[in-house]
């Protein structure tokens, strides 16, 4: 719907700056006269590639995002050279890294050994598990943090941090596994493969001392660490980052390389660089946990804490454009401390609907809230304006004008911010209030887009989230699936209104029944009974929650 609070476009100097000095820099980088080059955003794609000639073959770091991207880096490296590709390294499970790679090598090229790919060991665990058990709740807070639906103005990708834009996936599983640090000889070329685990906990560096070089994957660019993505993950461990960064300042190389950044060559201004990115890292961590026991709650920190001071800010690196202290900080109160704030009148407050009616009554009714929360958008308080407005939403999800008010207040914040995932869940909290997106297409949309394929073993697993205990009540039911292609096998049992799944048949189940994965996880869940009696199986379908509704972050 049209707002009649309009809100000019506009975006912080720095915004700009940034956009212009990363992705707008998409191109191919050759690392002086070193046989060493980087495809930077290849096709303004986030997720960088790296290839590095050896004497009879090339190695890759990295194979960007889709298989559009990958095709980029085919041609980049058909004009480097025309040796055949030995190894490729997938720096960790984050999907930006692995998903050119059919455009690379073929199946059958890795099927028979003739290239390798390596990942660390915990690789396809982390894989599998990164859009796990929330999938639902992560696929909404991917398309609030990236962006999905601004305009292109808007967007910022700046190589890392935004949805990947979709397109086809074109990933092969990896054949070798590191689980220490690892020194490797490929193609005449040394590498010293060391752990870091910051960004993903797969993840590691390379050195390469022939080059005195060191390939960091995502543990530096151009942004402060995102130490807990607000799109939802588990959460990252800044320590990690740390002692990764803190590797490279050892290692001293002239050349550092990233997935998302465009090589940097000179010792002094890497050393630089990492020690002030790294000591931003912990600067971020110990002024919290000092806050934190003088009794700061987490948005006392957030206000504490928000500006970095300007000896720790460093363009395009040291800069609060991945991570930011606002995101941050909070996250070292819920992790070191907990959700509470130690307040007790918040230990079980009241309902936000029924504290918010009481307010609203208070203060006037909806329209006075309403004309005070125009007041202060007027008056340039958009935060607060947000604020009374949302206690209007909150009381009467039916009041438009309530929702316009709150949608221009948070685009006006979002348009003064220069950090790209705050500033697009603004913008798009804005779209929602002005329901210019259905959320629960979005939600079926993102979730196939992310949760990508699972076996039947997976699927049924995942049904323990989706019992409706209400309905299960005391019942109690015994049920095997087979995977009718693999045929692995698992059992549910119904106790005590919660599903354990164990592995193999139960002696004793009530039903067995053969499944397909689409079989089983269409609209109508169709198997084949096996043995036993259908009907349990029926029942135990019946008990579980498997519609997909959309919700409204901002309208609640
Ligand atoms: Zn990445």
């Amino acid at each position: 719907m049209p707002n009649p609070y309009d809100v000019e476009r506009s975006w912080p100097d720095y915004f700009l700056e940034h956009r212009r000095n990363t992705v707008e820099r998409a191109g191919t980088y050759k690392c002086g006269d070193l046989p060493v080059w980087t495809v930077h955003c290849p096709s303004g794609y986030l997720g960088n590639s790296t290839i590095i000639e050896g004497e009879d073959g090339l190695i890759v770091y990295d194979t960007g995002v889709n298989t559009e991207a990958g095709a980029v880096i085919a041609e980049e490296i058909a004009k480097i050279s025309d040796k055949p590709i030995k190894a490729i390294f997938y720096s960790h499970h984050h999907a930006d890294h692995y998903n050119g790679t059919n455009q690379l090598v073929t199946h059958e090229q890795v099927a028979s050994g003739e290239v390798k790919i390596y990942a660390w060991e915990n690789f396809l665990h982390e894989m599998a598990n990164e859009w796990g058990e929330i999938l639902p709740r992560q696929s909404m807070g991917v398309a609030y943090y990236g962006g999905a639906f601004l305009s292109p103005e808007d967007e910022h990708h700046h190589g890392i941090g935004t949805i990947p834009a979709g397109g086809t996936p074109g990933f092969i599983p990896p054949t070798d596994f590191l689980a220490e640090a690892t020194v490797l000889e490929i193609a005449g070329v040394t590498l010293n493969v060391f752990y870091t685990g910051g960004e993903a906990i797969s993840e590691f560096g390379i050195h390469l001392p022939e080059f005195d070089m060191v390939m960091i994957a995502d543990e530096f660019f151009t942004g402060i660490p995102n130490m807990h993505t607000i799109r939802g993950s588990k959460p990252r461990l800044p320590d990690n980052y740390i002692g990764a960064l803190d590797r490279v300042l050892e290692l001293e190389p002239e050349w550092l390389l990233g997935s998302h950044i465009i090589p940097m060559q000179g010792k002094d201004h890497i050393t630089e660089s990492v020690a002030r990115y790294r000591d931003v890292t912990q600067y971020l961590w110990d002024q919290s946990i000092r806050l934190i026991n003088k009794g700061y709650t987490p948005v006392e920190l957030q206000h504490a804490l928000k500006d970095l001071p300007e000896h720790l800010v460093e363009p395009p690196y040291s800069v609060p454009m991945y991570g930011t202290p606002i995101t941050t900080v909070p996250e070292f109160f819920t992790g070191w401390v907990s959700w509470f704030s130690g307040d007790s009148t918040d230990l079980l407050p009241t309902e936000p609907r029924v504290k918010a009616e009481r307010f609203v009554e208070l203060m006037g009714g909806e329209d006075a809230v309403l004309e005070e929360a125009k007041r202060y958008h007027s008056e340039g308080d958009h935060q607060f304006a947000a604020e009374l407005a949302q206690l209007a939403v909150r009381t009467n999800p039916g009041n438009e004008d309530g929702k316009l008010v709150k949608a221009a207040a948070l685009r006006a914040l979002g348009y003064r911010e220069i950090n790209p995932i705050a500033r697009s869940w603004y913008l798009t909290g804005a779209l929602e209030l002005e329901e210019a997106f259905d959320p629960t297409e979005l939600l079926v949309a993102m979730t196939s887009m992310l949760g990508g394929d699972k076996s039947v073993i997976q699927l049924v697993g995942g049904w323990r989230y989706l019992l409706d205990f209400e309905k299960a009540g005391t019942q109690a039911l015994t049920v095997g699936v087979r995977d009718a292609e693999s045929s692995e096998e698992v059992t549910v049992t119904l106790r005590n209104g919660v599903l354990i799944t164990t592995e193999g048949i139960a002696d004793g189940a009530d039903v067995v029944v053969s499944a397909t994965a689409a079989g089983i996880s269409g609209a109508e869940i169709s198997t084949s009974v096996v043995s036993g009696d259908g009907a349990v199986f029926d029942l135990l379908v019946g008990l579980l929650d498997r519609q997909m509704v959309g919700f409204k972050m901002h309208q609640r």
